[in-house]
């Protein structure tokens, strides 16, 4: 028999500090990493510095595509007068790439911070390059790394998507959207899951091929299936869409409220709700067992890095009995996280923004048993003796829903087990 999960009763009241000073983040440029995998037929195209290619080839590994869906276009130091060149050098580059390309469907012109690049007006110069180019459509966003975190740079580009998608007709029966990169496999999970409770118009933003993307308009209910999505949420608001206030789909209760919200809107029967998820919701309770087992008591300190932290720090708390230390997190949307907040044991210290000296200070006097940080903080960390857990992993596996719940603890498992086999 495996142990029932623990629900800890809700409590709202956190401890919220706000701190501002030296911050330790990637760029938004990171997001290309997986979002060139999930939209099969766009191509990023970064416009930046020799650092900014560096950073994508190196966030994303070998290559796997004889083809890629990426690339750098490199804008040295020029004066203004230069500029015109630029644009000129940028069309060319993008003419020719579409020329060799017939495959990509969806160009999108990736901003990044270095001053050169700043100076050009990319988005003229996707609306330039979109009348040329027809039917390939071409967008902008930026992935500057000034005062962003690494997540920002899927939001930007979702909400660049949003303005472009087709309208829904005024009389459209209500539809549900699922906002947010998943996994192939998850949204697969999820639409069984709906189609199960009788919810059959779903769709998905992004979708999987740029001709594909969801109709929006005053019928669209969407449910948010990662936290960091603030801008793509407003331009979804701005077009009439209705947010289904829920917490995210991390572990079984997060699943279990976020299928219910949409259960809630779409007038679906608790008893369709309970058929349409009990089996899940027992696979994910037997998967996360042995987990909690490990995890039952460990003291968790969450660096600001993913804006995943809030609802990680409940899925540990309340499914794994871990115990938290403090959760920064690089922002806090009071809104969207209304219903994480909730469900945080009263007084946890939620520390939003970074003051990376203090912030390691603080950590390094408390000695959690488990640090979750960006890359950069992992190793010192760890060579001070702290098991640490790199956040961007948990945007390259697939962790939402019933059936990787397991796998989502699992990730938090492996660094203590590392740690144990060290200490052999
Ligand atoms: S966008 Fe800015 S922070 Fe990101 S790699 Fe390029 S120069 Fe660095």
């Amino acid at each position: 028999m495996n142990a029932p999960v623990a629900h800890k009763p809700p409590c709202g009241g956190i401890d919220l500090r706000q701190e501002q000073g030296q911050r330790a983040v990637f760029c938004g440029l990171t997001g290309i990493v997986w979002l060139h995998r999930k939209i099969q037929d766009a191509f990023f195209l970064v416009v930046g510095s020799r650092t900014c290619a560096h950073l994508i080839q190196s966030a994303a590994g070998v290559m796997i595509f004889a083809e890629p869906r990426f690339a750098t276009a490199i804008i040295d130091e020029r004066d203004l007068a230069g500029l015109a060149d630029a644009n000129e050098e940028l069309d060319r580059v993008v003419t020719r790439l579409i020329e060799r390309r017939p495959d990509i469907k969806l160009l999108f012109l990736v901003g990044s911070c270095p001053s050169e690049v700043i100076k050009l007006d990319l988005s003229r110069a996707a609306q330039r390059l979109s009348g040329r180019l027809t039917p390939v459509r071409v967008l902008n966003y930026s992935g500057s790394g000034i005062e962003t975190t690494f997540t920002q740079g899927e939001d930007a580009c979702l909400a660049a998507l949003v303005p472009d998608l087709p309208r829904e007709p005024v009389a459209a029966a209500p539809s549900l959207l699922v906002v947010g990169a998943l996994a192939d496999v998850v949204e697969d999970q999820f639409l069984r899951m709906f189609a199960a409770m009788g919810i059959a118009d779903v769709r998905f933003l992004p979708a999987r091929r740029a001709g594909a993307m969801p109709a929006v308009g005053r019928g669209t209910r969407y449910l948010l299936a990662q936290p960091f999505l603030t801008d793509t949420a407003r331009a979804l608001d701005e077009r009439g869409a209705h947010r289904l206030p829920a917490p995210f789909p991390f572990g079984a209760e997060g699943t279990t409220g976020w299928l219910r919200a949409a259960a809630e809107a779409f007038g679906v029967s608790e008893a369709a709700f309970e058929q349409a998820t009990a089996a899940g919701r027992a696979r994910a309770e037997t998967a996360l067992a042995p987990h909690r087992e490990k995890l039952s008591g460990k003291r968790v300190f969450f660096f600001p890095d993913s804006q995943l932290e809030v609802p990680l720090a409940r899925f540990l708390v309340r499914e794994l009995d871990a115990e938290l230390v403090e959760v920064g997190t690089p922002y806090l949307h009071r809104g969207h996280l209304a219903a994480e907040i909730e469900l945080l044991p009263s007084g946890t210290r939620v520390t939003e923004g970074q003051s990376l000296d203090d912030q390691m200070d603080r950590c390094r006097a408390a000695r959690p048993d488990l640090t979750i940080c960006g890359l950069g903080l992992a190793n010192p960390l760890e060579a001070e003796g702290l098991s640490t857990k790199w956040s961007i992993e948990l945007l390259f596996t697939p962790v939402q829903g019933y059936e990787q719940a397991g796998d989502l603890a699992e990730l938090f498992v492996r660094p203590l087990r590392r740690r144990a086999l060290l200490e052999v």
